[in-house]
């Protein structure tokens, strides 16, 4: 669907909408926290089928690709964030320390979010929570606080109960692949589940992000990325 991308195009271009109105140019490099481990994961506790586990992962999943010019159209058809499945209700935690800067603000990841901004011009989002959060924006949180509810993003509780963790620049502008970011022994925790094994080939440069890791930064409004000429799985509507 290319509709999407090209309604943003035209609200840039006239200065209107949502899009044009809440974010600030993009930030420089030079500007923004490197990767450290600095972050925690959003859940306490071990993972397992009762509490945690990771389901999709950043970057060039299928699930994505499928869904590059719709859902994802205005992200380089890549999931800008990481999934973690959990029960409804699973407290959410803060990954780091930092100050609530938007409750329920305009993005997206129904049916409640959450961002907090951190050091070195980091923000992290929380999505698809169960209910607002009762926090404050201004407020701050140390890392590991509890912040909100984890919920789903149909809303059912059943369907798909996950949490979408999206590490972005300050303006929103930027999505950074949050694993290097993270201190988490991700090679165990890719074991269990989907995680890891659900990136889309490109058949053509076929070790081209297939780890976890490898995954590239996305810039909101740049184009697609995956727009593969020899994709695997095959594209539903044929490549192009
Ligand atoms: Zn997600």
């Amino acid at each position: 669907m290319r509709g999407w991308v090209g309604a943003g195009l035209l609200a840039a271009g006239l200065g209107v909408g949502v899009a044009a109105a809440h974010y600030a140019a993009a930030l420089p490099d030079s500007v923004i926290a490197k990767p450290s481990r600095q972050f925690g994961l959003p859940f306490a506790g071990a993972p397992g089928p009762n509490s945690w586990l990771l389901g999709q992962g950043y970057g060039n999943t299928t699930g994505a690709y499928r869904q590059r010019r719709s859902t994802y159209g205005n992200l380089q058809g890549v999931h800008a964030g990481l999934d973690f499945s959990a029960p409804c209700g699973t407290p959410v935690r803060a990954i780091g320390d930092g100050v609530v800067a938007e409750v329920d603000g305009s993005h997206g990841s129904p049916p409640h979010n959450l961002v907090i901004d951190h050091a070195g011009n980091l923000s992290s989002l929380y999505g698809h929570l169960r209910v607002r959060s009762p926090l404050r924006v201004g407020v701050r949180v140390t890392k590991g606080q509890v912040v909100g509810q984890s919920g789903d993003s149909q809303g059912t509780c059943v369907s798909a109960p996950h949490l979408h963790l999206e590490l972005r620049d300050r303006s929103h502008q930027r999505f950074f692949n949050p694993l290097p970011y993270i201190a988490a022994d991700w090679d165990s925790l890719a074991l269990a589940g989907s995680f890891g094994r659900g990136y889309e080939y490109d058949l053509s440069a076929p070790r081209k992000w297939q780890t976890p890791e490898s995954q590239p930064e996305v810039r909101r409004g740049g184009r697609l990325l995956n727009e593969f000429a020899n994709p695997w799985p095959p594209s539903p509507g044929g490549a192009r």
